[in-house]
């Protein structure tokens, strides 16, 4: 009583010396199961195995079809591409172990798909990525109505085995035919654009943009010239020089790295350490740097003053293992004393682990290096890592400084900065101060030392020592009277 698959074999029976066949031998065969088979192979080669979703094969297959003008119609299809990647998956495969991340992907798989209408193709293209391909629509605020749906579904909390993880998604988007024609084209700048979303900070979603394409052409080409820049000698350090507020006196200079890239020209850090971070070329490169302001500094401390303190701007992830022995055989190298050097960190770095942070920063600062938090004020709400960090410094951020001395709310920020660093037995640093009015403002309210445009511009090091050895001519007389008092 059922319907099966069969083949059919029919051979002719032929008596010996007769030419028409007698008779006929049939046989069926029951192929049932080599269909199923193939029916099976067919849906594994379009389908991800773990969620049951479409694949990236699939997903290009239908793009393509989607992208053939149909028919004779002159209507061009409106097809968009939503690049979904998850906010905080690698951390819960990494902590909670695959079997959890898998069947936290099934969930995601099936929220995705709820939000998905029927005549769209949901994928998944790689671990934690999704594709969405909107096959028709309207207007782009129907896009933007399905991303919000998306962002909206993963920020519910996923019940994996009795814990519960909180995901959020980064959505990029492109469009057919306006951002491209062809399936690689628009993947790729759904992928830039959801890499923008997640830069502007997570569970968000973004258009893709020529300007876009712009910044990230720059950027990508940046990336490729940096990995050379070091060993082609195109980057340099120049020095600002560091005041002290009392007897404006320069005690220091802060090392700050300059690229003069032969095919981009002056490349601000602002642009490319950003990049350098992201792509670890940070750590190679702040080698460089310690070791060049330590020789120089070593240098100035022969010939012009035995105190003067430079100060190194530390990325985050150069604080690993290792940075304390590095800068231990650095110092010995240079034949000076820990106290020469001060190492500028960020608010950032404080707020990172800090089972690996707080040891290292805790090895430099006994070993005697100084310990300074650089444009501190932006960065973070929570102050309690003033307590449990050895810190020696915060520099005030320029922002602040800018205000001074007329605005209401930097008087009260600086002023309240400078308390709190005196209270907790830090000094601080303004940095930024551009005007007189500004210098003698941090001075009334005792901020230790200045450093900005008033004083010096970075410059390089020939320049820095001429402006010490003048400015040193220039102060011996108010400073003598000081000493005397
Ligand atoms: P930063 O450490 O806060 O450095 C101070 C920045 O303020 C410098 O910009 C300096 O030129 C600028 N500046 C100093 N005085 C004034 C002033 O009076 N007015 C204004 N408007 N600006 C002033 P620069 O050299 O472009 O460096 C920018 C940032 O790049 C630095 O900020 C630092 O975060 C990063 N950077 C520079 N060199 C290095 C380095 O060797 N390693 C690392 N990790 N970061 C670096
Ligand atoms: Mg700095
Ligand atoms: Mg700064």
């Amino acid at each position: 009583g059922e319907t099966i698959w069969i083949t059919v074999n029919v051979v002719p029976i032929t008596k010996p010396g007769e030419h028409e066949a007698g008779s006929l031998l049939i046989s069926f065969t029951d192929i049932g199961p080599v269909r199923k088979a193939q029916q099976q192979l067919k849906y594994l080669a379009t389908r991800d195995s773990l969620t049951g979703l479409y694949n990236r094969a699939y997903l290009a297959d239908r793009m393509r079809d989607l992208f053939e003008p149909a028919g004779l119609s002159t209507e061009l299809a409106r097809v968009a591409v939503l690049f979904v990647d998850l906010d905080g998956f690698k951390k819960v495969n990494d902590t909670a172990g695959h079997e959890a991340g898998d069947a936290l992907l099934c969930s995601v798989a099936r929220r995705l798909a709820s939000c998905v209408d029927k005549k769209d193709t949901l994928a998944r293209v790689g671990g934690d990525e999704f594709v969405i391909v909107v096959s028709r629509y309207d207007t782009t605020g129907d896009l933007v109505a399905l991303a919000r749906g998306i962002l909206e579904a993963v920020a519910v909390p996923f019940a994996v085995a009795g814990n519960e993880y909180y995901l959020g998604a980064s959505i990029g988007i492109s469009l057919f035919p306006e951002d491209g024609q062809d399936v690689p084209t628009l993947m790729r700048n759904a992928d830039s654009a959801m890499y923008s979303a997640k830069q502007r900070g997570r569970n968000n979603f973004e258009f893709f943009t020529a300007d876009l394409n712009k910044h990230l052409q720059r950027r990508f080409a940046i990336e490729q010239l940096l990995r050379r820049a070091l060993a082609a000698g195109e980057l340099s350090l120049v020095y600002q020089p560091i005041v002290d507020s009392r007897r404006g006196r320069t005690v220091g200079a802060e090392a700050l790295l300059r690229w003069y890239s032969r095919e981009l020209g002056d490349v601000s850090p602002v642009e490319f350490i950003p990049v350098a971070e992201d792509t670890g070329l940070i750590v190679p490169i702040g080698n460089w740097v310690l070791e060049h302001a330590c020789e120089q500094v070593a240098q100035w401390r022969r010939t012009l003053a035995p105190d003067l303190v430079i100060a190194v701007n530390l990325s985050p992830r150069q604080v690993s293992e290792g940075l304390v022995e590095r800068i231990e055989r650095c110092l010995a190298r240079c034949g000076i004393g820990a106290d020469a050097l001060e190492l500028e960190i960020t608010e950032r770095l404080l707020m990172n682990d800090s089972d690996i942070v707080l040891p290292i920063l805790s090895a430099l600062s006994n070993m005697g290096v100084r310990i300074s938090v650089d444009d501190f004020g932006t960065g973070y709400s929570s102050l309690s890592y003033l307590k449990r960090f050895p810190l020696h410094n915060l520099k005030i951020d320029r922002s602040f400084v800018a205000g001074l001395p007329d605005h209401r709310d930097s008087i009260a920020i600086t002023q309240a900065v400078v308390a709190m660093a005196h209270s907790l037995g830090m000094n601080v640093t303004a940095e930024g101060v551009e005007t007189p009015a500004q210098a003698s403002f941090l001075r009334a309210i005792e901020c230790d030392k200045q450093q900005g445009y008033l004083f010096s511009r970075p410059v390089a090091a020939s320049a820095y020592a001429r402006g010490l050895q003048e400015s040193s001519q220039a102060v011996q007389e108010p400073a003598a009277l000081r000493q005397a008092d």
